[in-house]
């Protein structure tokens, strides 16, 4: 399978410098910043440096280096934001992708979303 990456998206402009963020940990291959349009106290966007669109793509096509980087930063982000059940009250963690995951920026992120009861995960089908 091949991906298209669209190196216009948001994300990408983000990762060049283009648009400012607020970062709240970047390690060798990975960046978290505030979402800014927060849907809860911690909101909190993880993004590898590298062109994934998405979850698929990422472990089809990413080295080992980057998925441990990725993974160990989201974890962080847990972390330091203190949504960790071991010093908060717990997150939950959403990666859309494509149109039926209504993924507006087509680059992976993982949300790291806390600091408020969530509810249930999904809206009811409508
Ligand atoms: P998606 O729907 O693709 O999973 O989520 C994209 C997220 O990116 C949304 O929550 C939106 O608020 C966020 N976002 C869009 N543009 C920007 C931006 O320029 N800066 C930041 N920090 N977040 C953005």
């Amino acid at each position: 399978m091949a991906y298209h990456y669209d190196d216009q998206n948001i994300f990408a402009k983000i990762l060049r410098g283009e648009i400012p963020n607020d970062t709240v940990l970047e390690t060798e291959h990975t960046l978290a910043f505030r979402d800014i349009n927060a849907q809860a106290p911690t909101h909190v966007l993880v993004i590898p440096k590298g062109s994934y669109v998405t979850f698929d793509h990422f472990s089809a096509e990413a080295s080992d280096a980057e998925i441990i980087d990725f993974t160990r930063a989201i974890g962080a982000v847990c972390r330091l934001t203190e949504v960790s059940p071991d010093a908060g009250n717990g997150y939950r963690l959403i990666a859309n992708a494509g149109r039926d995951g209504v993924q507006e920026v087509p680059h992976l992120h993982v949300h790291v979303i806390g600091g408020r009861v969530l509810g249930r995960m999904l809206q009811p089908a409508r």
